[in-house]
């Protein structure tokens, strides 16, 4: 199924999606005004890091971007998953492009059972070991989730992607250069995520000599929790959300 043209995308998107900000590339908002879905309090979210990244490319769909806010007031901390469209804007000095964000979707960084949730049921194993490193997670066994995490990830590149390989190191690298099961195409933040998440599961598991990485601290297993949110985001999210989209703007259009 393939869009109409680029106007209709982002006709749709300006129409179903929450607005967000305007960025030029001479400045980036740092903050972004807006309700939190958690304590719904209208509030400057403070955006901690972003990561953009062009998917999908074969579709000629704009950028996706990725925040990690958090909330002044309630501190809890979040992704949004968003659309960037650019368009040309005039002015006295000239014309230059500017960069609208729009909402798709907000992923809570913490929240017990958001993982599972997205994953398919038929990736049953999957979803146990998810739930595993979860439990070790929030009983304080740090060094077991960071583990069970690093299981997770191999679960979810060999298994459910179908990567080819005697290690983990194999596999990630099998799935830089080759289509896999789900013929997702994979960005660079999943490839960086990955292979952090098996760095640092591979200390939990062989034990470094430096004492300092020997301990893993509850701000070290978040961390790996969050980015494994993000790899969960990439390959079962993200794309069911763009499918969802393009079939109801081609049913609108009456494309089939
Ligand atoms: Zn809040």
């Amino acid at each position: 199924m393939k869009l109409l043209n680029e106007e209709e995308f982002t006709e749709y998107i300006k129409s179903n999606h929450q607005f967000v900000l305007t960025n030029d590339s001479s400045s980036l908002s740092s903050e972004i005004s807006s309700r939190c879905d958690f304590c719904q309090k209208d509030a400057y979210l403070k955006i901690g890091s972003r990561w953009h990244e062009r998917t999908y490319r074969k579709d000629n769909l704009p950028i996706f971007a990725t925040f990690f806010i958090q909330c002044p007031s309630c501190k809890r901390q979040s992704f949004i998953q968003l659309v960037v469209l650019s368009r040309l804007q005039e002015s006295e000095n000239g014309s230059r492009y500017v960069f609208d964000y729009y909402k798709l979707f907000n992923l809570p960084s913490q929240e017990s059972q958001f993982e599972t949730k997205d994953i398919p049921a038929e990736y049953r194993l999957l979803k146990k070991t998810v739930l595993e490193a979860k439990y070790a997670l929030q009983h304080s066994q740090y060094m077991s989730a960071t583990i069970m995490f690093r299981r997770a990830l191999q679960i979810l590149v060999k298994d459910i992607l179908g990567a080819k390989g005697r290690t983990l190191y194999k596999e990630l690298e099998w799935l830089k250069d080759n289509v896999n099961a789900l013929q997702i195409n994979l960005t660079d933040v999943f490839h960086d995520n990955s292979s952090l998440i098996r760095q640092v599961g591979n200390q939990g598991a062989h034990p470094d000599k430096d004492e300092e990485l020997q301990e893993f601290s509850e701000e070290d297993a978040n961390a790996v929790h969050d980015l494994f949110l993000l790899l969960v985001n990439e390959v079962f999210v993200l794309p069911a959300k763009i499918k969802a989209m393009k079939m109801e703007l081609a049913e609108r259009r009456k494309l089939k």
